[in-house]
């Protein structure tokens, strides 16, 4: 079973929300039933999602929480409310959450831990930068994304880490199978050394296309994907769904 989550960032209008799911319904029982979906739309198009997936196995969830389910946060996304609507699943520290919004680790931390107290799953977003991956950095600053942002984290409930380089996330360039394999080989092995389950699924993102998607399927540790751009239309979603 792999994970085909999709993206969709600040992109789309609830009713093109309704239009994708409509469309997506119509495949759907073409599609391997082993493969898991799950949508991340923009806040406000989360109910229109939910109106429409709540009945199927399609999972679905906001791209960015509070770590308070209400109180007076202005502008703030809150889990409790998602859960509502039907909601299972939240996207936790986003590269550009990280840089356009200055998510530090210990608000991640804090957000994982409220998710999975509600009931959510976080998938949680790690990654390095070009700068970090050229001077060797790579596997250290996973290692400490991962402590800082799981520590708070409860390892009995469910949690799902997805493995995005900062410099492959809307740029066209892939990592390689290598780079793919051993960061999702370490990621692995540091999640069972902090106490989680060996069995925590861990996507790969960064410019994954219908072209490269097999590929990146077939590499060890690799249980899904995260996708961005090519989560946007029913056709490019898909054809990754079907690997
Ligand atoms: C993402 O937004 O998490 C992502 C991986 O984007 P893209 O697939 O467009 O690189």
């Amino acid at each position: 079973m792999k994970i085909i989550a999709a993206n969709w960032k600040l992109h789309k209008t609830p009713q093109e929300a309704r239009e994708f799911c409509d469309q997506l319904l119509t495949q759907i029982p073409k599609l391997k039933a082993k493969n898991q979906l799950m949508i991340f739309p923009s806040a406000l198009c989360l109910e229109a999602v939910a109106e429409k997936l709540k009945v199927t196995s399609v999972q679905f969830g906001l791209q960015n929480v509070h770590f308070e389910g209400q109180g007076a946060f202005t502008g703030e996304n809150s889990a409790t409310a998602s859960l509502s609507v039907g909601a299972q699943v939240a996207l936790v520290g986003h590269s550009e959450r990280r840089a356009l919004f200055h998510e530090k680790d210990e608000v991640l931390a804090k957000k994982v831990k409220f998710l999975q107290e509600q009931g959510l799953t976080p998938v949680f977003c790690i990654g390095e930068t070009l700068a970090e991956r050229e001077s060797q950095r790579t596997i250290e600053v996973l290692e400490y994304q991962l402590r800082e942002g799981l520590k708070l984290a409860f390892p009995q409930k469910s949690l799902v880490v997805a493995y995005e380089p900062v410099w492959a996330i809307g740029t066209g360039k892939v990592a390689s199978l290598e780079q793919v394999e051993e960061a999702h080989q370490e990621v692995n092995r540091i999640l069972k050394e902090l106490g989680f389950n060996s069995a925590t699924p861990i996507l790969y993102g960064g410019s994954v296309k219908p072209d490269n998607a097999s590929l990146l399927a077939s590499i060890p540790h690799v249980h899904g994907f995260l996708i961005g751009g090519a989560s946007l239309h029913v056709e490019s979603y898909l054809a990754i769904a079907s690997v």
